[in-house]
């Protein structure tokens, strides 16, 4: 028996993930409301390091990482690093992590995202020559320096993964590194350039120019925080702050980090949590780069922005609640200026944000076992940006009730 096709469409979330969302659904004929509490993209989609890291199957949990809690403990400015008082809080979390760092599992994961990664290049071309924002991306590729011989061998297995799972890089030297981006200090003597990688030059902009697109395309988006809902026989409209309700037929929770207290509110418990990152972008860098550089061992990102050069990244796992710690954003900073012996970090616009990451590195993209009418779509993690697209087309996909063109099961809310 084929489900009604629902009519009007509720979309909780204007960042990156709810924005295209509302579009594919919006391009199927549904009537389409978007519901958030801020201006669209000005949560975690605002200040991101604009790749699409079309290369990024390895997830973040990879055998051996766990053994290194005790110094991500120790060292609150490191990579990747763990706030004492949080960690009640996230043992569940790290438990399952660990768990998705095991070499069977991350096979499994790798297989899984380089499927949903496939078709992002493709995705996004038709979202941006829809909306007319392609020139917010450059096709420059990308590209990952070493400092050490043993920071390049150690992470030999993590490349061969990617290769295994169809990501397409050139190991480089250091004279063509210095080939590429010029402005790099001489130390970078290893590295891998990733010919298909893009980069938006602005991702705040892109994400208000694709709800611009939505509204003018006759998409509504209303401003209010959903703090409940309302059930019939199933969930059939959102508690809203400002005392009302907004009935709909279909409702699709795409939150970001925020997503976790919603299905409670449904019946899902469901292990998402926040990587938070930090970044600082320099209005005048005083150095060029032409793409996105990744400083690998130390696990920060450069990128060439309209507004500046961005440079940050790396990890922290403390929470919604708990204050920024801008020394991290610093610390980056300063390896920026290790990695660009010429750059000039006056000025710099310090930001921090809450990546929505689920243990296993996977999204949520799904609907809800519990309700027919209720789709999922968070938990993107290190890559909302680069999957933004794609998830938007198979939300659209899952609502129309047709078979999605990749399976879904890999993704689904129950996996844990
Ligand atoms: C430092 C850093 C660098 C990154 N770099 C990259 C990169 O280069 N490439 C990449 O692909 N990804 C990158 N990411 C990840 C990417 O930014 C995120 O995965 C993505 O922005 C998540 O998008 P989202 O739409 O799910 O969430 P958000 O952008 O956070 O949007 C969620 C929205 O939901 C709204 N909301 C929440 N609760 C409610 C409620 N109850 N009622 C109404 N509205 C609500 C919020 O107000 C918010 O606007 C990076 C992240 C960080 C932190």
């Amino acid at each position: 028996m084929s489900l009604p096709t629902p009519q009007h469409v509720v979309v909780i979330g204007a960042g990156i993930i709810g924005v295209n969302c509302a579009l594919a659904l919006q391009s199927r004929g549904f009537r389409v409301t978007i519901v958030d509490e801020r201006p669209p993209g000005t949560a975690t989609s605002a200040g991101n390091a604009g790749c699409f890291a079309i290369s990024a199957v390895a997830p973040i949990s990879m055998p051996g990482l766990i053994w290194s809690v005790p110094q991500m403990l120790m060292d609150p400015l490191g990579p990747l690093s763990i706030r004492w008082q949080s960690l009640p809080a996230l043992a569940p979390w790290l438990w399952r992590f660990w768990r998705a760092g095991t070499p069977k599992r991350v096979e499994e994961i790798a297989r899984d995202l380089g499927t949903l990664l496939g078709s992002v290049t493709q995705d996004y071309e038709r979202v941006l020559n829809n909306a007319g924002l392609t020139h917010l991306v450059r096709r420059k590729g990308a590209l990952y320096v070493y400092e050490t011989q043993k920071g390049f061998d150690d992470a030999t297995a993590e490349w061969d993964l990617k290769f295994r799972n169809g990501v397409i890089a050139e190991a480089v030297d250091g004279a063509a590194i210095r080939a590429l981006e010029p402005a790099l200090s001489p130390k970078f003597s290893k590295g891998y350039f990733v010919p298909g990688y893009s980069h938006t030059v602005d991702p705040a902009q892109l994400v208000t120019g694709l709800a611009e697109h939505f509204r003018r395309s006759g998409g509504e988006i209303r401003r209010a925080r959903v703090d409940g809902f309302a059930f019939a026989d199933s969930p059939d409209a959102l508690r809203l702050n400002d005392g009302t309700e907004l009935g709909f037929d279909l409702v699709v929770i795409a939150a970001g980090a925020w997503s976790k207290s919603l299905c409670q509110m449904l019946g899902h418990d469901v292990p998402l949590d926040t990587e938070r990152g930090y970044n600082t972008t320099l209005p005048t860098p005083g150095v060029e780069l032409s793409r996105p550089v990744c400083v690998a061992e130390r696990s920060f990102f450069m990128t060439p922005m309209a507004m500046g050069l961005r440079i940050g990244g790396a990890v922290e796992l403390a929470g919604l609640e708990a204050k920024p710690n801008f020394a991290r954003a610093k610390a980056l900073l300063s390896n920026g200026a290790e990695a660009l012996p010429s750059l000039n970090m006056a000025d710099g616009r310090e930001w921090m944000g809450f990546r929505p990451s689920m243990p296993d590195s996977k999204p949520v993209i799904a609907r809800s076992p519990r309700h027919a009418n209720v789709l999922m779509a968070f938990g993107h993690g290190h890559l909302g940006l680069t999957q933004g697209a794609t998830t938007g087309r198979l939300i659209g996909e899952l609502a129309s009730g047709q078979p999605t063109s990749i399976g879904l099961s890999p993704f689904r809310i129950d996996r844990f």
